[in-house]
């Protein structure tokens, strides 16, 4: 039977898998890797052919490289989008995101609650051409519904927040954004890419830093952007290559690699953060624990319809004050100590003082980072292991 099966049919995983792939003559196994940063034409009417775009084929790797047409087609793929292209971290791929889809004189609604780069390109940059930007508690739709404008043409967020893992409802927001012809852009790290599809549910465009879990050893940095042809091809394409914030061949290689066993390390990290969550739940010097998948999270809800178990990440609360966060922090031992996320490690870092260490006090008070917040992204060790660095260290 599954013989007859056509590609599409396909699951996700096994698509991931074997989708996409280009074989050189050689027919390896793993694809190869292009480290190149030009190609060559057979004669001056090829390469004035292929400049013309008459017939198809590389020109250079800043426009494109295989390993990167391999990458985006599985990228597709895992979203369920029509195309997609890369970039050389997260950072580009979320400004560029944005920047394509807004002029001088438009608008933009985004949440406060963001990656804290996202914030600095809302607040400090974009601002300088001309582009306005209104912020808004994250999770209060009607905030959102009020903000907008005749020229507003954007709405940002990502869900769940980082580090406090609030709940943006996907679904309504963007049924707003599409009555008022707004386009919703969604940073999709947190939930992680199988966990959550932003475009089931009306997002138009989906962005992530493949740094984080499609990576998932901490190895190199990337970017991708996904959305409709019209969008990707016929405008954010020219932009991306004329600009350069282009993909290295050999990242978006061991990307690819990456994705061969993204649900099966997601799957892991997913079952351990809610492992952990119970675990820290019943600490004595643990104050406040913040998990999507916990009946007690305020989103409860709406986390369980448009994500698929809780996340990645527990963020919670010890007792005392800073100094006791910092001596939990220093006294663990499996646990490292790291801004970065969806690593094969687990790392904890204490953004008040890492990640939004720019925020005024006033900004982490409205977002309910406190001295003694922590944000933790599970990984791939055996969770006995975790919760006895924890344990011994939480005292
Ligand atoms: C890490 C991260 C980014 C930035 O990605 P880089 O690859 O570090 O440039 C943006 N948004 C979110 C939610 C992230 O976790």
């Amino acid at each position: 039977m599954p013989k007859n099966r056509s590609k599409d049919k396909h699951n996700i995983q096994t698509k991931l898998i074997h989708s996409g792939s280009q074989r050189s003559q050689n027919n390896e196994t793993s694809e190869a890797i292009y480290l190149t940063s030009g190609y060559i034409y057979n004669s001056a009417e090829e390469a004035e052919a292929r400049f013309k775009g008459e017939i198809d084929g590389y020109i250079y790797s800043r426009y494109s490289n295989p390993n990167l047409t391999m990458l985006e087609k599985k990228l597709c793929e895992m979203e369920g989008a029509e195309a997609a292209r890369l970039t050389s971290s997260g950072m580009a791929a979320v400004f560029w995101a944005i920047f394509t889809n807004v002029q001088s004189g438009d608008h933009i609604v985004a949440a406060d609650a963001l990656f804290g780069s996202c914030l600095s390109i809302l607040k400090d940059i974009l601002p300088n051409y001309g582009i306005e930007v209104t912020i808004v508690r994250a999770n209060k739709i009607d905030e959102w519904e009020k903000s907008i404008k005749k020229n507003t043409k954007v709405f940002f967020f990502e869900t769940p927040t980082n580090p406090m893992l609030e709940i943006i409802d996907i679904e309504k927001l963007s049924q707003i954004a599409k009555a008022n012809n707004i386009k919703v852009i969604i940073d999709n790290v947190f939930a992680t890419p199988l966990r959550q599809r932003p475009m089931e549910f009306g997002a138009d465009i989906v962005i992530y830093s493949a740094t984080k879990h499609i990576d998932g050893q901490g190895r190199c940095l990337g970017g991708v952007i996904l959305g409709d042809s019209e969008f990707i091809e016929n405008k954010l394409h020219d932009y991306l290559k004329h600009t350069g914030p282009a993909l290295s061949p050999f990242n978006a290689w061991i990307m690819m690699k990456g994705l061969e066993t993204l649900s099966l390390r997601t799957d892991r990290q997913i079952e351990s953060a809610k492992k952990i969550a119970d675990y820290l739940v019943d600490l004595a010097n643990v104050k406040e624990v913040i998990y999507p998948g916990h009946k007690s999270h305020p989103e409860y809800n709406i986390a369980q319809k448009q994500m698929t178990g809780g996340g990645p990440i527990v963020t919670f609360k010890v007792d005392g004050g800073k100094k006791e966060a910092f001596d939990f922090l220093n006294k663990l031992d499996l646990i490292k100590i790291s801004n970065n996320l969806g690593d094969a490690r687990t790392l904890i870092t204490h953004p008040k003082t890492t990640t939004h260490r720019n925020l005024s006090d006033t900004e982490c008070m409205n977002l309910g980072i406190t001295e003694t917040t922590l944000r933790m992204s599970l990984g791939l060790e055996d969770i006995d292991d975790i919760m006895i660095d924890i344990g011994k260290s939480i005292k």
